[in-house]
């Protein structure tokens, strides 16, 4: 924990963001289980879980900041739902692989192969895109995760 904590001070900074207790204590949330994407409902409880209750103004004007500032990545699921994830640097880029469960809609990044994120570029490079702002490129996988399996 006190590993983390140093970690989530320097997301915090990095955000630009006070080190409030909120913001610590959210993040502690998504740096207990990096990659794993949450929902809001799914973050008030893991917090509850902590003994920890946030309002919902403040949880989603954190998780706002914390987007924008690209400490945190978000992706909205087939069932409409958005979840925020905490993807460390190594697993960082604009390119990226998702597996979503079609049982429970719980999304998980993976490491794209470089050649799937060499493909994605050359995709996103394409002049017919000239003049758009394309934001990122990622590829989706849809399966049953191994909990639903079980
Ligand atoms: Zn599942």
């Amino acid at each position: 924990m006190t590993d983390d904590s140093e970690l989530i001070r320097g997301l915090l900074s990095s955000a630009g963001l006070r080190c409030t207790q909120a913001g610590q204590q959210l993040l502690a949330v998504f740096v207990a289980a990096p990659r794993d994407a949450l929902s809001h409902a799914e973050i008030d409880l893991a917090l509850q879980g902590n003994g920890i209750r946030l309002n919902r103004v403040t949880l989603y004007r954190l998780l706002g900041r914390l987007k924008h500032a690209g400490v945190l990545t978000s992706h909205t699921g087939e069932d409409r739902i958005t979840r925020f994830a905490y993807v460390p640097e190594a697993y960082d880029s604009p390119c990226a692989s998702y597996f979503e469960c079609q049982s429970c809609h719980r999304i998980r990044q993976s490491k794209a192969p470089e050649a799937l994120t060499e493909l994605l570029n050359e995709l996103i490079q394409d002049p017919s895109w000239r003049d758009y702002q394309l934001l990122n490129a990622n590829l989706t996988i849809s399966g049953i995760c191994a909990e639903c399996r079980s």
